[in-house]
């Protein structure tokens, strides 16, 4: 049977493998939203192909652009952060959520309140509105599934377990390209060092975090919040290969793991086939030829973004929200050339130091104002501190 499908953030690394798998299984899907930030001459390539009822742009300058990329297909064009909302809040069976960064979290809000399936990718979007989105989610009967690949790799672990159960999960992180490097290298690391990641194939924003470890930091938050077994059983192991996925450990000392190639495609076939599955254009897993799955432990003193996420978590209120906020900036002013790598964590602690008084928000308008509050913040910090 055909499912309607819409795609927030289709033209980025995950909108990508998304309409691969899409690609693939034609007859499966019928597309209903694809959205973009700018690209209109690739979104609305995109639309043509897979025969979109709306494209949408969330800059509106690029509107024009679209429309003329459009022209003649029958296909609507729409532009600005309403329309990507009105996109989003579209009936659809199945919303993959891909926009990157806080930018996300209106539209993934407008999916959950018409008590859509989501695959959430868009982790920034969870971190920032945590329980916020979590009561969206409960109370309009919403279904979120985690596409990120260590949450994904949990969902899969806790299917047909009680979460009662769980004694420990355990999130598994490659430590990014950066992991082995001394201080003072870390201190010199240039952009195209930080994205260069081992393992995985990623966007800028994702691969700078994976770098910092930021992003192990953005997904216990996450974790924190898809899977409530308290912040005293989430661990994070540091495992190189990326084989492993993740981990749950049940109170029988039962530990169930995912493994799987490091290929995105596969946590989102998993959720775009859930509850059942679907083949996927991957060579299997060679253990044989992988040879050793090996793990150490995460190293704060080098890599401080998961004892600042740890930290935000235990403050809660509004501290992941700035955390995350903060981080955006930081990451954006690092691939500009702005700041060192080594600043962008020093930054965001700053940023969650000066606004420890912030009130906790309550709904999605306190979040987004809790956002653009810390984001001016560490932008005055960047004024101030040049190049350190
Ligand atoms: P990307 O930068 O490759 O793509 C981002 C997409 O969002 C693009 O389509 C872009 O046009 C759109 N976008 C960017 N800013 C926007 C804005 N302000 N408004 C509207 N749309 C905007 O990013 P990605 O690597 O595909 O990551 C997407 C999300 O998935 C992120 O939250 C990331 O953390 C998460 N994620 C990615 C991977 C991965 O392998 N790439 C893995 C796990 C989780
Ligand atoms: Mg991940």
């Amino acid at each position: 049977m055909t499912r309607t499908l819409t795609l927030l953030g289709a033209t980025g690394s995950i909108g990508a493998s998304t309409l691969d798998l899409v690609r693939r299984n034609r007859g499966a899907w019928c597309v209903e939203a694809l959205t973009a930030n700018g690209s209109a001459a690739e979104l609305a390539a995109l639309a043509r192909e897979f025969g979109a009822k709306i494209a949408v742009v969330g800059e509106e300058a690029f509107l024009p652009e679209l429309r003329d990329a459009l022209a003649g297909s029958g296909i609507a064009a729409a532009g600005g952060r309403q329309a990507l909302c009105e996109a989003a809040a579209r009936p659809v069976d199945m919303t993959v959520a891909a926009i990157v960064g806080c930018a996300g979290l209106g539209p993934v809000m407008a999916a959950i309140e018409r008590g859509g399936t989501i695959a959430l990718a868009n982790k920034e979007a969870l971190v920032s509105a945590g329980e916020v989105m979590m009561q969206a989610v409960a109370k309009h009967g919403a279904t979120l599934l985690p596409t990120d690949s260590e949450h994904n790799a949990i969902f899969q672990c806790l299917s047909g377990n009680r979460i009662e159960d769980v004694a420990r999960i355990t999130l598994t992180a490659s430590g990014g390209p950066l992991r082995t490097w001394s201080a003072e290298r870390l201190a010199a690391a240039t952009p195209a060092e930080a994205v260069a990641h081992p393992n995985w194939s990623m966007g800028a924003k994702i691969s700078v975090d994976s770098a910092t470890m930021m992003n192990k930091g953005l997904e216990y938050i996450e974790a924190f919040h898809l899977f409530p077994v308290g912040l005293d059983k989430l661990g994070i192991v540091v495992h190189p290969q990326s084989v492993i996925h993740s981990m749950v450990e049940f109170r029988d000392c039962s530990t169930l793991a995912q493994l799987g190639p490091s290929d995105m495609r596969v946590p989102i076939a998993s959720c775009l086939a859930w509850p059942q599955r679907m083949e996927t254009p991957l060579a299997p897993l060679d253990l044989a030829a992988i040879g050793q799955l090996t793990f150490e432990p995460a190293n704060e003193a080098l890599f401080p973004a998961t004892r600042l996420a740890r930290e935000a978590i235990e403050a809660g209120g509004a501290a992941p929200a700035i955390l995350n906020a903060a981080n955006e900036i930081a990451v954006a002013a690092f691939l500009a050339g702005q700041i060192r790598f080594t600043r962008i964590a020093a930054m965001v602690e700053e940023v969650l130091q000066r606004s420890n008084d912030a009130p906790r928000p309550a709904t999605l308008d306190e979040v987004l104002a809790v956002d653009q509050s810390a984001r001016r913040q560490a932008l005055s910090l960047l004024e101030t501190s040049a190049l350190v």
